[in-house]
Formats: structure tokens, C-alpha cells, sequence
């Protein structure tokens, strides 16, 4: 309600809902504020201030004053529910997050063969089957032409400011960036983006990450192998391992929790064996949840500084890494 509510009036500005209904405003002094006859109260003398950046109006003739949803309780004598239908019938129609977030994802997942240095990238990352990197829906943001794109489709800046795509300077998020899409119920809710280059390494969107990887495929199996990041699952489905999912970093979501324990299994927690032992500690952390739900966790022991993801690039092999699952500790 809250987020459908924020959409309504990114949608619909009090501004131009106002202009609607031939509000006549002028710049007051500096900033984004215009003042006018207040619509709520007879006057001669404009007392009526919105702030276009704030979306908020306030009257110093007759005291009222708030956002959008309140000036249609005010002035069209409704209920708050009864302004929400009322806006909802007003504004123009509906955006669909998941279609921007669509649509953006397809663009990036277009500009991988287009950047030789984003297929550099996958190689140096062992990630070389091409049917895997379709599978995975893979793409590449360079940066600097998202906005130009999307914009041409005719969403609104605002609008793509509100989806993270865009950041609040104009510029594109995900500059020079190696995209996967994540999914909750199969629905495209967010991209993760890392870094090819000198920036940080890890990029979401704002709002969740998602389910488990693939869970849908994945949970079939009796036991999982859950890593912690996307390379590390691209190099493992690529060595055979379709039973691997992944967390996108080592804190589970609660939803996330739910699904690897949705029934008995045995889980493989395979996460990099870092010098500060992050990696394992956040493992036996999860063991000890998992156990009390009745999973059997098991913590694989790759080698000292690496990850799935490092251990197949610098030649370790399908046989190699089964043996270390079967000597994972219960
Ligand atoms: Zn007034």
C-alpha cells in the first residue's frame, strides 16, 4: 500500500494535477515553490504555495495544507480510499516496475556482444558456454546509454530515478557492469550488476534481491549447493552442477531461508574461504539456522582463499570438487 501509494504520486505530481484542474501558479522565490489562489478557500490575495520538489501544498489563508491525496480529500470532499480511486482513475495509466526492469535487462543482455571487453570479462571469470550465458540472461551495462533508450520509449525521468535504474544526477546506475536478473516467483524484481572494473564491486537496485537462484529448477534436488555469488554458480551449472543455487552474498532473506528449508534436504554451504573467515563464519552461522529447521548443512572446505568460482577458473574440475562436497563435514 505504502509503495503503490508512492507510485500514485510519482505518477500523478500535485503540480500537474493541479495545472488539471487549471490551477494557475508563478515561481515564488527560490527553488521549486509557485504560489496562487488557494482552490480550497475564496481569496483575492495568492496564499497558496506548492513545493514541486517536495509534492506538498500549504495555504497560509486557510491553514490547510499536505500532498496530492490530501488536497483531493479537501477539495473534492472524499474520503482518503475514495481519493485514491479517484486519482487512480485520473492518472495516466498505470507503469509496471517489472516492465521497466524488463525492458532494461533485455537492453543489457543486447549489449554483451557488443562490448568485447564484457566477454573478456565471463572468459577471465570462466564463464565461456554461450548457452549457459543465454540461460542466465547475462548482460552488460556500459553506462551512459540506458537513460537515451528508455527514455525514447517514453518512460520519464522521474519515473526511471524511481526504479534506481537512473541515478538522481541523470546518469545511468550500472556503469561498466556484468548484469544477472533476479527473480521473486519468477517475476523480474531487481538486477545485480558487478563490476568489471576499478568501481565497487557489488550493485543492486533499490528493493529486494529476489529468491534463490533458479530455486524453481533447483529445488527439485535432494541436496543443493548454495554459493554465495553468480560467478560462483555460473562455473558450477557450467562443471554439471545443476543443483546449485545461490544467495547473492552470505545474509539470506527470510524468504530465502524459507525456500532451502521448504523440505528435508541436505545443503552444501559453499562459501569463499576468505582470510577473515567472513565466509566461514557466515556458513556455520546458517548451519546452525538450517539444523534447527531440519536440514542437514554441510560446509564445504575449498582451499584456503578461494571460492567456487576461483577454484574452477584456476583449474580445479568436476571430480575435484565432488570429492570436496563428499568431505564436507556434517
Ligand atoms: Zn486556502
Amino acid at each position: 500500500m505504502g509503495e503503490d501509494l508512492e507510485l500514485l504520486k510519482y505518477r500523478l505530481p500535485l503540480l500537474d494535477y493541479l495545472r488539471q484542474q487549471n490551477w494557475t501558479g508563478r515561481l515564488a522565490g527560490q527553488g521549486p515553490e509557485f504560489v496562487g489562489l488557494c482552490p480550497l478557500h475564496p481569496e483575492t490575495r495568492p496564499s497558496f504555495y506548492v513545493n514541486a520538489r517536495k509534492n506538498l501544498f500549504y495555504c497560509h489563508g486557510c491553514g490547510q495544507g499536505g500532498d496530492l491525496i490530501r488536497f483531493v480529500e479537501l477539495s473534492q470532499h472524499l474520503s482518503f480510499h475514495q481519493s485514491l480511486a479517484y486519482l487512480e482513475r485520473q492518472s495516466v495509466p498505470p507503469v509496471d516496475p517489472a516492465a521497466v526492469l524488463e525492458r532494461a535487462a533485455a537492453f543489457y543482455q543486447r549489449q554483451l556482444d557488443r562490448y568485447p571487453e564484457a566477454r573478456q570479462y565471463l572468459e577471465q571469470r570462466g564463464v565461456r558456454d554461450s548457452a549457459l550465458i543465454r540461460e542466465l540472461q547475462i548482460g552488460y551495462a556500459p553506462g551512459g546509454s540506458l537513460r537515451r533508450h528508455l527514455t525514447a520509449q517514453g518512460y520519464s525521468l522521474d519515473w526511471l530515478r524511481h526504479t534506481g535504474l537512473i541515478n538522481l544526477q541523470g546518469h545511468d546506475a550500472f556503469y561498466q557492469r556484468v548484469l544477472f536478473p533476479c527473480y521473486r516467483d519468477q517475476r523480474l524484481v531487481n538486477l545485480y550488476g558487478r563490476s568489471t572494473c576499478a568501481g565497487f564491486a557489488h550493485r543492486f537496485l533499490p528493493g529486494s534481491k529476489g529468491d534463490l537462484v533458479a530455486w524453481e529448477s533447483v529445488c527439485q534436488f535432494p541436496s543443493v549447493i548454495l554459493v554465495e555469488g553468480m560467478f560462483d554458480l555460473a562455473v558450477l551449472w557450467q562443471a554439471g552442477f545443476r543443483n546449485a543455487t545461490c544467495s547473492l552474498g552470505t545474509h539470506l532473506t527470510a524468504d530465502q531461508l524459507q525456500q532451502l528449508c521448504d523440505r528435508p534436504r541436505t545443503v552444501y554451504l559453499t562459501f569463499d574461504v576468505d582470510a577473515n573467515g567472513s565466509g566461514q563464519q557466515a556458513a556455520h552461522a546458517l548451519a546452525h539456522r538450517l539444523r534447527a529447521q531440519g536440514i542437514t548443512p554441510r560446509c564445504v572446505l575449498l582451499p584456503s582463499g578461494h571460492d567456487p568460482n576461483s577454484f574452477f577458473v584456476q583449474g580445479g574440475d568436476a571430480r575435484q570438487f565432488h570429492s570436496l562436497l563428499e568431505a564436507a563435514p556434517l
